[in-house]
Formats: structure tokens, C-alpha cells, sequence
């Protein structure tokens, strides 16, 4: 093993197993050596070679509970609502190189099978990286987060074309240059403003559709979809063309629905 090598593997075994370490870790200021390797949704290093750019991302090539999937016929689940309960937050906003990122501040949470799952972060995909039903839409959110264990489970939500959302403004207003971070004083988001009305989703085991494709995710994606502007569609777009990892197969698992 080289010196190298063994660098990396210390930095990467020292990370925090948080999904905000796993992100933050991507865009801070690399020491020479000393940074995960670089992946992208083009080029030589896209999705298709995630698996062999490090035995850190092997789970990219060889997991069998990989996201995202396409969402077709569900079975029935209980009729459990999501119980999310977020407020606002003050604006943390991230330009990782790999998304547009809001980091959220701490007490907000959703309630999976009687579980608190506190609010990490939320970020955008374009194109949407699940299907429906073989169908994408034009974009797709993530909330993350974690519950005490360090379990991640993720929120979902479809983006469609139609009304402008005046959140989705005060974002893209505020984004600052790529692998940056920056508080925007004074002004705070909710990221209520972003989700649908109605909280029937689907729910699934999946994993991190980056890498390093973590597995054991609990995925739950709502099956309304939210509607912003074309205009702000294409300014996501402007900075990120495609940041969408191709669909990965089912491999025997069950989507459940749970209708509300
Ligand atoms: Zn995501």
C-alpha cells in the first residue's frame, strides 16, 4: 500500500459517518493526497466507473439495495402518515460541485415507524433520479437525515414545471460560488415551503445515490409532486445540467405505498 493509499484511507476512516460529513467532506479545501476521489455524472468519471475510482465506493458497483430505483407496482403498506414537523432555519447554502445544498439547523424532524430522524440537509437532482411508473420528472429534493444511530432516511420529493416557488428564489439568489459555503444573515428558509400538501409516499431500502453508495437508507418518496418555474428549473440547470445517477436494479426488493 502505498503512503498515499494509506492517507487516504486514515482521512476516511476519521470522516464523521454523518451524511453531512460524507457531503462537507467533498467540498472542503483538499490537502495534496489527501481528498476522497473526485467523481462526476460526466466524463471518465461518471457513474458507470463510481465502483473503481476507490474500494471506498465499491458498494457503487457491487450493492444489491442501490438508489435510485423505478417506483412500479408497489404493494400496500400500512397508512401511516410521515410525520414531518420542520421549521426554519437559518440559510446555510452550499454550491458543492455536486448540488445545491441547505443545511439545516437542529430540532427538525420526521417520525418513521415511531423513530426520530432529525434533519440534516436538503439538495436538488436534475434530472429526478427516481421514476415513476418509468417516468422522470424535471427535478427531485432530498431531505436526509439521521436518526440517534447514525440511520439515514431520506424524503423525496418530484419537482414538476408550473407555478414559481418564491423559496426556491431565495436559494438561487444566494448560491454561492462552486465548493463554497456561505450563512446568509438574516434570512431563513422552511423547507415546508418546498413539499406538497398531501404525504402519501412510497417507501423502500436503498442507499446514498452518491458516492460512496451507502446502503441501509430508508427511502421515502412522496407520491405528490411540488411544482416550481421553468425559469427556475433552467437556472438549477445553468450550474448543473445533469447531477442524476442512472436507475439501479430492484433486485428482488418490495416498494410499499402508503396512502393517506
Ligand atoms: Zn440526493
Amino acid at each position: 500500500m502505498t503512503l498515499h493509499r494509506i492517507l487516504h484511507r486514515v482521512s476516511t476512516w476519521i470522516l464523521p459517518q454523518s451524511i453531512v460529513g460524507i457531503l462537507v467532506a467533498t467540498v472542503s479545501p483538499a490537502l495534496a493526497g489527501d481528498a476522497p476521489p473526485h467523481w462526476t455524472y460526466g466524463g471518465a468519471a461518471n457513474p458507470s466507473h463510481w465502483g473503481e475510482l476507490s474500494t471506498d465506493y465499491s458498494l457503487c458497483e457491487q450493492g444489491r439495495d442501490q438508489s435510485p430505483i423505478n417506483i412500479q407496482t408497489p404493494i400496500a403498506g400500512s397508512p401511516q402518515p410521515l410525520a414531518l414537523s420542520y421549521g426554519s432555519t437559518p440559510l446555510t447554502i452550499v454550491n458543492s460541485g455536486h448540488s445545491i445544498q441547505v443545511n439545516y439547523a437542529p430540532g427538525n424532524k420526521v417520525k418513521l415507524g415511531g423513530e426520530d430522524y432529525e434533519l440534516l440537509q436538503f439538495h436538488f437532482h436534475t434530472p429526478s433520479e427516481h421514476a415513476l411508473d418509468g417516468n422522470n420528472a424535471p427535478m427531485e429534493l432530498h431531505l436526509v437525515h439521521s436518526n440517534a444511530q447514525g440511520e439515514l432516511a431520506v424524503v423525496g420529493v418530484m419537482i414538476e414545471v408550473g407555478d414559481e416557488n418564491p423559496t426556491i428564489d431565495t436559494l438561487w439568489e444566494n448560491i454561492p460560488p462552486s465548493g463554497q459555503t456561505q450563512t446568509i444573515n438574516g434570512v431563513m428558509v422552511n423547507v415546508s415551503d418546498l413539499l406538497p400538501r398531501n404525504q402519501s409516499y412510497y417507501s423502500y431500502s436503498g442507499s446514498l445515490t452518491t458516492p460512496p453508495c451507502s446502503e441501509n437508507v430508508q427511502w421515502n418518496i412522496l407520491t405528490e409532486t411540488v411544482e416550481i418555474s421553468e425559469e427556475q428549473v433552467e437556472a438549477f440547470m445553468g450550474l448543473y445540467p445533469v447531477n442524476a445517477r442512472p436507475l439501479q436494479p430492484l433486485n428482488g426488493r418490495m416498494v410499499e405505498s402508503h396512502r393517506r
